[in-house]
């Protein structure tokens, strides 16, 4: 999918709207359209990736940050204590339907193992 084309890029664009919970010079974290959990997040890298299939070594960084900003947004929320769980779908039999890398971030629920 090209970037014009891309729901996670236009969000960030700001030519669709969004509900941001965190923006940096990275990545925004956006309350999902369809929370799974009281608490569900999602991490988008503000640049173009189609997956973390997609991500070379140049981009372990940016990984490193999406994780710890999941952390950050977790905690700042007050769901740090009673846990909380990261998740990235890879691919269409994984569950990803947008095709623009991100993080969810859930919690505020008991979660389940394994996951469905
Ligand atoms: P995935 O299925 O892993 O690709 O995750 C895509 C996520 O994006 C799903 O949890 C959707 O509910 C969420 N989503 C889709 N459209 C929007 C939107 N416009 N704003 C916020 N979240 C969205
Ligand atoms: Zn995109």
């Amino acid at each position: 999918m090209s970037e014009k084309s891309c729901l996670f890029c236009r969000i960030i664009a700001g030519e669709i709207p969004g509900d941001f919970a965190h923006q940096d010079e990275r990545c925004v974290v956006l309350r999902d359209i369809n929370p799974q959990a009281p608490m569900h997040m999602l991490v988008i890298p503000r640049e173009h990736l189609e997956s973390l299939d997609d991500a070379s070594q140049k981009d372990e960084a940016l990984l490193g940050h999406l994780l710890r900003v999941g952390a950050r947004v977790a905690n700042d929320q007050g769901q740090a204590e009673g846990g909380y769980r990261t998740v990235i779908n890879n691919g269409e039999g994984a569950g990803q339907s947008v095709f623009h890398l991100h993080v969810h971030v859930l919690a505020g629920r008991q979660m389940n193992w394994p996951p469905g």
